[in-house]
């Protein structure tokens, strides 16, 4: 299974939580990053931090039983 890696800038594809890896500041960790938004470069780091998604999940306004009338 192919393992799909995004860098700041990138739009993101699909809303969830993404795993994000920084270069060597600090450890990896989680974060919720919305569809359409720009994965954002790092303070830090810059565009070396990546994102992948590791748990695809849209908010809940938009899932299907939930959605506003
Ligand atoms: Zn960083």
């Amino acid at each position: 299974m192919a393992e799909s890696r995004y860098q700041p800038g990138q739009v993101v594809p699909c809303s969830g939580v993404y795993r994000i890896s920084h270069k060597g500041h600090r450890d990896d960790h989680d974060g919720i990053l919305l569809q359409g938004q720009l994965f954002p470069p790092c303070i830090v780091c810059g565009s070396q931090v990546e994102f992948q998604l590791i748990q695809a999940s849209n908010p809940i306004e938009k899932q299907t039983d939930f959605e506003g009338e």
